[in-house]
């Protein structure tokens, strides 16, 4: 089994940049609830979770990768399968990439 982890205290400052919200905290803790605008912390907290969801399946696509450690290249399960040397350099020696927890991390996504 592979796990993607994503912890929203651990990745507010990415929520934040990526959906523009000024303070993850004030979605998350409402403490004014009466001058509170309900629908719109209910459609941010609908666009937090479906960011949360995108960001666990970048950290589980990392984890289901390989890495050669020779040259460092990193490959998807269907081609680990097929061979047991790196596609890129020929090398035998990889870090398998199944069972595996990996954490989201910014640097690991796609996008960027
Ligand atoms: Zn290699």
């Amino acid at each position: 089994m592979s796990f993607g982890v994503v912890s929203l205290k651990d990745h507010a400052e990415y929520i934040e940049k990526k959906l523009n919200l000024p303070r993850l905290r004030a979605v998350c803790e409402i403490k004014d609830g009466k001058n509170s605008d309900w629908s719109v912390i209910k459609e941010r907290k609908q666009e937090i979770g479906g960011l949360l969801l995108k960001m666990a399946d970048t950290a589980l696509y990392r984890a289901k990768t390989t890495c050669c450690i020779a040259c460092n290249y990193t490959f998807g399960e269907k081609e680990s399968f097929k061979t047991d040397k790196c596609p890129r350099c020929g090398n035998g020696n990889l870090l398998r990439g199944r069972d595996k927890i990996m954490v989201f991390s910014e640097n690991s996504s796609p996008e960027t």
